[in-house]
């Protein structure tokens, strides 16, 4: 096989491209709300403040980023590289890719719906309304279902023992935390329009309607 690409190594070449593709999504959709955040400054009109917020978003940050930047730009962490069967390492390939695809399409979807709300802290603004449109009206946390199916697509495409999981690993613990508080939240500021809202829709995943 020499001279042609092994799989892993192609798929490490998706996994490049849908996370500069997920930064760019990322960049463009928040830039317009920190603009508009900076004028309408002191706007803030309520929130929450979560125990170890900060340290819980930093652990985010190193499964999301560094560590797989760590992975392809050096060779520090080849030491956990594994390997698998070529067919086995093309159908995850080829599934981690077209998870990548559509956590990229939601991650996209949930910034263009959720528009000027959206915030890294837990806060609500003057002005702010509940979303419950777009993809907002299947699920209440589209944003963090579009970083779970990052994080899966992350594992399935590097094989690598400590890059690949690292970002589910992390982003489990800010899960957990955050999205009582940010419901809890929600409700307070939203009351029964809120709470209605839950009963129709999941967290993560869309809730089964029972005729
Ligand atoms: N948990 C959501 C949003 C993450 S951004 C998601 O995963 O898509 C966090 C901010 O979004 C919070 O400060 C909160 O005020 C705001 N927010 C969350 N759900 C909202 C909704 N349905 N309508 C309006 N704002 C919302």
């Amino acid at each position: 096989m020499r001279g042609l690409p092994m799989p892993e190594s192609s798929f490490k070449y998706v996994f490049v491209a849908a996370f500069a593709a997920g930064c760019v999504i990322r960049g463009i959709c928040t830039a317009p709300v920190a603009r508009g955040r900076r004028r309408e400054s002191g706007k803030i009109v309520g929130g929450r403040r979560v125990w170890a917020e900060w340290l819980l978003l930093m652990l985010v940050s190193v499964g999301m980023f560094v560590l797989p930047l760590v992975y392809l730009l050096t060779s520090w962490l080849d030491f956990a590289d594994y390997r698998l069967p070529e067919g086995v390492s093309v159908v995850i390939g080829v599934v981690g890719t077209a998870v990548f695809g559509f956590a990229l399409w939601l991650l996209w979807r949930s910034h263009a719906d959720l528009g000027r709300h959206w915030s890294v802290k837990l806060e609500i603004q003057q002005r702010h309304s509940l979303v419950t449109e777009g993809v907002y009206r299947h699920i209440r946390h589209p944003m963090y279902a579009a970083h779970w199916l990052w994080a899966i697509a992350q594992a399935l495409l590097l094989h690598n023992w400590i890059a690949g999981p690292a970002f589910l690993v992390a982003f489990l613990p800010m899960y957990l935390r955050r999205v009582p508080h940010e419901e809890q939240m929600l409700l307070d500021n939203f009351g029964e329009e809120y709470r209605r809202y839950v009963s129709r829709t999941g967290r993560v995943i869309p809730r089964v309607r029972r005729s």
